[in-house]
């Protein structure tokens, strides 16, 4: 053999050998662990045996050659390609079921086959002998080698369906992809061998070429396999990173420059609300962000693709279920190939998200009624200032206090206090502008933040018709309530030009409204400090009014207005304080109820009222009615009764010379227990009267429905009766329905003679007022009263 021969046959086997080797051990450095290595790498290695064989066989001489080819050469051809069809079969072990132990014994069945024939048939069933021409030694094959041949024909088919099928049962986008390099890489296989055979063939007639030649087409299949692990057909390191990809939670896409979803893992999925990845590949991923977001996210994407490195970027996105969402994306480059690409991570935010809201919520608004609470008025209240203090507009703080609140907590229970709260809040925000705010301080405070007012009459406005949602009654298990809103505004920048400040002013306005009687509004003014600064020496004092025994009664006298004659007197009381001087109930009464002291100090008046009477009586007045005062708080202790009782027993007056004023929002209020308290203090025998009747809202079947003997017509109508025509009548008709529901009907607060006269015309019963008398001090009127029993 020459040595340029020698060198052509090295070129010719040995290089392909060193290639096939290589890529051999390359895939198995990848990953050794995984049986689809292990059998590549097996396949390849098989490959490389053979050429290697081939070679052997061109050096050795003829006499070796059938040796060589029966028991190497087609032995490794055989064996490598069962190898390779259970390469197949193993690597799409989750599209069939095949078991392991069956893929190989079909893979080996060929190689068996081949032992087979040779061991029993011997080496001339399968060779016909060794043909030598030029250089080339070759083994001729017999009959049944190309029958085995058929067989190895039909594994390369049966590679390719397996890579179809797989292909066409991808759960993804990348494993498709490799599915379909595979099946590529196979089919340029077969028809790279096909190729080599025709060109044999065709060549032949001109110059000799060995059949073994065909063995070189093996090499595609190496340069293939090289291949596959570009798009990581065999598992490798990674692999760990694919699984990640496939099993994370976290959702991945991958985006290319149009922002089309090229690859989505089952975590973005459910992010996108889909089922399988082809509803979304293809699919350009602003379709999913909500409308407002998705313009100004192309754009951003376009100008910074494709070295986009976002970081936590919040989005909203609209997913296939219609579910809104709010994700976290984090974005980097990468490169595939030729094409750019970019990686997204996205964190979906939406639980967080709610919660975060939720705590915000909770920590801004009253969990009761939902209105915003005091934290989030204070913030709101600061924001709106600075906006307002740069323009001419006004803005008011109003405080609200409702007037009997307690007296449906304590009277139905908390959960009807609850329930009138609601009504309250939800009146209070249909009567405000969605541009202002209503809140709830806490108990039964509320506050009104009216951000911007072009006008004073605006607010003033506000607040009126927040009054007038104050007078309907709230209905209470079947009961009206009438509530009644103490109403203080401060407005900005007159009154003052910080948040703390406006809202103190409000407050002292609330309460000189509350202070004034209630249910009604007040602006604030400098000189109301002045009340409050009052107030708050009066409650001092107040405190220690009983023990330093510094109350005194005077007594209004009441005259019959047909005959003339003193028939009773209204006990009123009089603080004459050491340091205060004379104050008038009128300045210290709702203070008392406020603070409680009210029941000590009624309790007095009554006691001492009634000793009173019973001196009276013993001095020989007998026919007279004497009338004592008494507060709603007062009213509504549960013992109330009994210490009437109790009074009346230790004083000995007799029941029928007492009688007690009441008003109508006392009873209104809580009918049935009002009924109940005012029929047992009738069965003592005493007399129960409406004061200044006419200013409640009772109604004339209220009325009936209650045991009251005398109605007192509030001095507010009677002044009316010589202002204008309307006001006489509305005093007759008081004075007639009272007669109609035959109770007695008694005026107060007659000034004038006229106002007398006109009384006694309409047939009213009894009159009491400056005309007559003042409230007078115990002597006066007992010289008063001495004159009168003389007389
Ligand atoms: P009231 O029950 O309506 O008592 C009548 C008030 O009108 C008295 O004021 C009396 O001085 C005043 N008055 C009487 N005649 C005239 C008149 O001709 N013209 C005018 N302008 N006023 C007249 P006073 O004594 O200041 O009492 C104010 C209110 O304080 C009373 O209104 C009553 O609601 C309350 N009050 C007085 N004493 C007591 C008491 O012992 N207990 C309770 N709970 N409240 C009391
Ligand atoms: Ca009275
Ligand atoms: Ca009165």
């Amino acid at each position: 053999m020459s040595d340029n021969l020698s060198i052509l046959l090295l070129l010719l086997f040995i290089l392909p050998v060193v290639y096939m080797i290589d890529t051999s051990l390359v895939i198995i450095r990848r990953n050794a662990k995984h049986a689809e290595n292990r059998l590549a790498s097996l396949t390849t290695c098989m490959l490389a045996l053979m050429i290697f064989f081939q070679y052997l066989l061109q050096l050795l001489s003829a006499e070796y050659t059938l040796t060589i080819a029966a028991y190497l050469v087609y032995p490794a051809s055989i064996a490598s390609a069962g190898v390779s069809l259970w390469f197949h079969l193993t690597a799409a072990r989750s599209y069939h079921r095949f078991s392991e132990a069956r893929s190989i014994g079909i893979a080996f069945a060929p190689l068996f086959l081949y032992f087979l024939f040779l061991f029993l048939k011997g080496e001339s069933f399968l060779f016909l002998g060794v043909r030598t021409q030029e250089l080339w030694k070759q083994a001729v094959f017999a009959p049944a080698m190309y029958f085995m041949y058929g067989f190895l024909a039909l594994f390369t088919i049966l590679n390719v369906i397996i890579c179809l099928t797989a292909a066409k049962k991808a759960k993804s986008v990348a494993e498709r992809k490799k599915w379909m390099v595979l099946f590529k890489a196979d089919l340029y296989y077969q028809l790279a061998t096909i190729f080599v055979l025709v060109l044999v063939f065709v060549l032949s007639s001109y110059l000799y070429i060995p059949d073994s030649i065909v063995f070189l087409a093996t090499i595609i299949w190496g340069i293939s396999l090289r291949i596959y692990m570009k798009y990581d057909i065999l598992p490798s390191a990674k692999k760990k990173y694919e699984l990640l990809y496939q099993f994370s939670p976290t959702a991945i896409i991958m985006l290319d420059k149009n922002m089309m979803i090229k690859e989505a893992n089952p975590g973005a999925l459910q992010v996108l609300g889909c089922q399988r990845e082809d509803e979304v590949h293809n699919r350009a991923f602003s379709e999913f962000i909500v409308l407002g977001e998705r313009d100004s996210l192309k754009k951003a994407y376009a100008s910074s693709f494709p070295k986009s490195a976002w970081r936590n970027r919040e989005l909203t996105i609209m997913n296939r279920q219609g579910q809104k969402r709010n994700i976290l994306i984090d974005t980097e480059s990468m490169a595939e190939g030729e094409e750019l690409f970019v990686l997204a991570v996205i964190r979906d935010i939406t639980q967080q998200k709610e919660e975060a809201r939720l705590v915000h919520f909770l920590a801004h608004h009253d969990t009761l009624t939902k209105l915003p609470n005091r934290f989030h008025f204070n913030k709101e209240l600061e924001a709106s200032l600075e906006e307002v203090k740069s323009s001419k507009a006004l803005l008011g703080v109003m405080l609200i206090d409702l007037d009997r609140f307690k007296l449906i907590n304590d009277t139905l229970g908390h959960q009807y206090g609850d329930e009138a709260l609601n009504e309250i809040a939800a009146r209070l925000q249909n009567t405000v502008d969605e541009r202002h705010l209503v809140a709830r301080l806490g108990g039964d405070e509320f506050i009104i933040l009216i951000k911007k007012a072009d006008e004073y009459d605006e607010i003033v406005s506000l607040a009126e018709n927040i009054h007038q949602a104050f007078q309907l009654p709230i209905t209470l298990q079947g009961q009206d309530f009438y509530l009644g809103g103490s109403i203080g505004i401060s407005v900005h920048p007159f009154d003052d030009d910080s948040s703390d400040g406006l809202i103190k002013r409000a407050d002292i306005a609330m309460y000189n409204a509350k202070h004034s009687g209630g249910n009604q509004y007040r602006l604030y003014t400098n000189e109301m400090i002045a009340l409050v600064q009052r107030d708050v020496r009066l409650e001092k004092h107040l405190r220690q009014a009983l023990k330093r025994k510094e109350f005194v009664l005077y007594y209004q006298p009441q005259v019959d207005l047909a005959t003339g004659r003193l028939i009773g007197a209204e006990a009123l009381i009089r603080w004459q304080s050491t340091e205060l001087g004379m104050v008038h109930p009128g300045e210290f009464i709702t203070l008392a109820e406020q603070t409680g002291l009210i029941n000590e100090i009624g309790q007095w008046v009554i006691a001492e009222a009634c000793q009173q009477g019973r001196l009276w009586q013993e001095q020989g007045w007998d026919d007279f009615m004497l009338s004592v005062n008494v507060s709603s708080r007062q009213f509504m202790q549960p013992d109330f009764v009994n210490k009437v009782q109790d009074i009346l027993r230790s004083s000995g007056l007799v029941p029928d010379r007492l009688c007690l004023e009441i008003t109508e929002s006392m009873v209104v209020n809580n009918l049935n227990v009002a009924r109940k308290m005012l029929d047992e203090l009738v069965a003592l025998g005493i007399h129960i009267a409406i004061d200044d009747f006419g200013t409640g809202y009772s109604s004339l079947s209220v009325l009936r429905q209650l045991p009251i003997a005398i109605i007192k017509i509030d001095r507010s109508f009677i002044n009316d009766m010589d202002a204008y025509q309307g006001g006489l009548s509305i005093v007759k008709t008081i004075v007639s329905m009272g007669h109609d529901l035959r109770k007695q009907v008694v005026a107060e607060g007659v000034e004038t003679l006229d106002q007398w006269e006109q009384l006694k015309r309409l047939g009213c019963d009894k009159a009491q007022g400056f005309y007559y008398h003042k409230p007078l001090p115990l002597t006066e009127f007992n010289t008063l009263l001495t004159f009168h029993i003389k007389k």
